[in-house]
């Protein structure tokens, strides 16, 4: 049976790229009869520094998140990854696996440690190695994730197909991503080249999962857009980046597809079709919001969660553990 693994790091405000790109097929995944873990991934978050303060409430805040936009805590796994040490044990076996050359060749690592990689963490290099042992610590099949994980779900591969060929067993999945819906990629709304990130300094760039419905509002109004009118098919959007990004974030809040979209927006000027993107927006996210909001008012029924799903989870990773190390030759 198919078993479903996904994670989301603590590091800042969750965004609209988040919930298109991730949470939408996290919740749509759990309605199929299979087993869903879903995780808070702070161990991947304080690769770059993280304010311990921050820290605890982006995650606590990130859980709610999750439960407001339709994740079960009696249907899915809900974690946060420090919680499950399993994760931690399994990566180091896993850095003993990876080669240098493969991750110093990921454009996530080359993106974040910029010009100055002898300044970065140790841990931001090895990120893919951890996420890898996040996934296969399950024996996860299938992984929802943005378009930007991709490289790293075939870095996951190798490294599963690696261990699997170097010890002569058949023990750990090769793993698909689930790259899916019309909005894979979501843009920042003020560079149509820059993709919507928690890590962005300017909060205009993308919509937060916590802004209220005149924020959502305003925020769409104000976003970066070219004269023309819209095309009436996908093809006519290929030069545009800024007019693409809002049509496919409207085919994916609307659950439709771009050319579904275009067929009826087609010959429309941005003044007309703005309200109706944020009037959509709004319908769909300020409801979040309000739920998000209300679930952060009391974090100790978010810790229940957490620590319910942390011994749900440890009975599946620990018996994967156990078995690696066997696979391995450690004594135990
Ligand atoms: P950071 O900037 O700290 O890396 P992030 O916004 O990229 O934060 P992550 O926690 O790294 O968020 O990613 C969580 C999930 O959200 C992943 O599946 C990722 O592919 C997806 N995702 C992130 N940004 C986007 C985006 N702009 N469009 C679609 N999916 C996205
Ligand atoms: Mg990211």
């Amino acid at each position: 049976t198919p078993r479903v693994f996904s994670g989301i790091q603590p590091s800042g405000d969750l965004h609209l790229g988040n919930y298109l790109g991730a949470i939408q097929g996290f919740v749509r995944m759990q309605a199929q009869d299979i087993q869903t873990v879903y995780c808070m991934v702070d161990m991947h978050a304080i690769t770059v520094w993280q304010d311990p303060a921050d820290l605890r409430h982006s995650t606590r805040e990130l859980a709610a998140g999750f439960i407001a936009s339709g994740i079960s805590p009696e249907k899915s796994i809900l974690i946060n990854q420090s919680q499950v040490p399993e994760h931690a044990q399994l990566a180091w076996v896993f850095n003993c696996v990876a080669r240098m050359g493969w991750m110093g060749r990921m454009t996530q690592w080359k993106d974040k440690a910029g010009k100055n990689a002898e300044k970065a963490s140790l841990g931001l290099f090895a990120y893919p190695a951890l996420m890898a042992a996040d996934i296969l610590v399950y024996h996860a099949t299938h992984v929802p994730v943005g378009e930007d994980q991709k490289q790293h779900l075939e870095l996951t591969r190798d490294i599963a197909a690696k261990f699997n060929h170097d010890y002569g067993v058949d023990f750990f999945p090769i793993t698909e991503p689930v790259i899916e819906g019309a909005a894979t990629r979501v843009m920042s709304l003020r560079d149509g080249s820059k993709k919507m990130s928690k890590s962005d300094p300017s909060d205009a760039s993308r919509i937060n999962m916590t802004d209220d419905a005149d924020t959502i509002a305003k925020k769409i109004r104000k976003a970066k857009t070219d004269p023309d009118a819209l095309p009436s098919e996908a093809a006519g959007l290929e030069d545009r980046p800024e007019a693409r990004n809002l049509v496919n974030i409207y085919a994916a809040l609307n659950e439709q597809s771009v050319d579904a979209v275009l067929a009826e927006v087609g010959g429309q000027q941005f003044g007309t079709f703005k309200p109706k993107l944020a009037e959509l927006a709004v319908a769909k996210m300020a409801p979040i919001s309000t739920e998000m909001a209300r679930l952060m008012a009391d974090t100790a029924e978010i810790d229940r969660i957490l620590a319910k799903g942390a011994e749900q989870a440890r009975e599946i990773t620990a018996p994967i553990l156990k078995r690696t190390y066997e696979i391995i030759g450690m004594v135990g």
